[in-house]
């Protein structure tokens, strides 16, 4: 494989460092300590770097977009992510409910959203899919259990559908203009042939925004219950025909698995980043801590999990960009040894750091808490490896 990028890919990737130095990490830190998470979003930020691009990088040319391959997504949100992995959530989230939409949606529907979305540098998306007693069963439908799986309701009534029931944790479910919600058309069937997507656009009569879920860390990029109460939807705003919404999904899961990984390497490298830094600058025992071989070691052991952790990631990117799709496995495991590569430098630079990596004062507690978010986005580290298990 060839490893070196295209002009264009390194001025994007420049645009977002850039970004990132600039108006990420010096603005951001702040935003996350304020105690209540209602306050936090950071809207300015997330302006201002849709002006530069970021919001439209994966819509497609025809639809107004920029049209980035995913590898060129990858390094942006690499980038971000070591800013503030918050804020490139906020774009990269976006990125993959137009996917979603542009895999289930009619042209019309289509027309309806990537128009305005293309416009309005503030414009979010939500993704409703998990509920209170459906997590990991949304991800995991190979045992087929019928009462797995979403169980917020969808009722035809003459040309509207009738939807009752609660989704948690979804991500800017408070900001967005748009949200995709999944619903169970027929609770005869396994979730897999039962479930449907619907067009709702917020706000709406029987759709409220509840509890902000208040997290230790990521905490720039909110999640919120969203409660339906005969929700009524046209029978226009179905995402194509009943109960086929996993066979649309199945065209977009690994983009969501790379994105996710994204931000995982993007606080992976603003971690070893911090710990190399310290580690030049701090002495002890008459000289800078990377002299001594312990330390050098461990620095060199974070650089190599980095360094597979991208090179995983680039193959699995090119692998969707070139239609390939050579192993469909690699986007699963790149997910899960990212992570646990991402949570161990994080640790590791939380001890480099001594006393003062659990200082709130210091950046590096921070990225501990951001880093243990990726342990549940894009699937958890156990449902993609039990997914990547049958292609062995
Ligand atoms: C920051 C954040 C953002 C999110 N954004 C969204 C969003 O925008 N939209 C949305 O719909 N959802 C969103 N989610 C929800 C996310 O998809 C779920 O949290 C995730 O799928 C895990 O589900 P759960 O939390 O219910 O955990 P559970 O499914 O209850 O899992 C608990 C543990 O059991 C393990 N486990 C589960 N099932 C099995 C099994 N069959 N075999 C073995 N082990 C198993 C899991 O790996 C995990 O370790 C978000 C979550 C977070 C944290």
């Amino acid at each position: 494989m060839d490893f070196h990028l295209s002009e264009e890919q390194k001025g994007l990737q420049k645009l977002a460092r850039d970004f990132a130095r600039d108006e990420l990490i010096p603005n951001c830190a702040e935003l996350d300590r304020l105690p209540d998470g209602e306050d936090v979003f950071p809207w300015d930020l997330v302006e201002k770097g849709s002006k530069l691009g970021f919001n439209n990088l994966a819509v497609p040319k025809e639809h107004g977009g920029h049209g980035a391959s995913v590898l060129t997504q990858v390094l942006v949100i690499e980038e971000l992510s070591a800013g503030e992995a918050a804020v490139s959530k906020v774009y990269s989230h976006n990125w993959k409910g137009i996917s979603g939409i542009l895999a289930a949606a009619s042209e019309e529907q289509i027309a309806r959203i990537l128009p305005d979305y293309v416009k309005d540098p503030r414009y979010c998306i939500g993704i409703g899919l998990t509920e209170p007693n459906s997590g990991s069963d949304n991800s995991v439908p190979y045992d087929k259990k019928i009462s797995a799986g979403p169980m917020l309701s969808a009722v035809r009534d003459g040309d509207f559908y009738v939807l009752n029931g609660m989704k948690h944790y979804i991500a800017l479910s408070a900001q967005c203009k748009y949200i995709s919600i999944l619903a169970r058309t027929d609770k005869t069937v396994p979730w897999t042939e039962g479930v449907t997507g619907f067009m709702v656009f917020p706000p709406q009569d029987g759709l409220e925004i509840g509890r902000l879920h208040d997290k230790v860390g990521l905490r720039l990029y909110p999640q919120n219950e969203v409660i339906v109460n005969n929700l009524r939807v046209p029978v226009s705003d179905r995402l194509g025909e009943e109960g086929k919404f996993h066979s649309s999904r199945k065209a977009v899961v690994n983009i969501g698995t790379v994105e996710a990984t994204a931000t995982a390497l993007g606080i992976a490298k603003r971690s070893y980043e911090l710990a190399l830094e310290y580690a030049r600058e701090r002495v002890q025992g008459g000289k800078p801590i990377i002299e001594h071989q312990i330390i050098s070691t461990l620095l060199l052991e974070m650089f190599t999990r980095l360094e597979a952790s991208r090179s995983m990631l680039w193959r699995s990117a090119c692998s969707i960009d070139n239609g390939i799709d050579d192993d469909p496995k690699l986007a699963r495991v790149t997910k899960a040894f990212t992570v646990e590569a991402l949570n161990y430098i994080a640790t590791k630079t939380v001890e480099i750091w001594g006393g003062m990596g659990v200082m709130t004062e210091a950046p590096v507690e921070k990225v501990y808490r951001d880093a243990i978010q990726l342990f549940h986005m894009g699937s958890t580290n156990q449902v993609n490896l039990m997914k990547a298990m049958p292609d062995l």
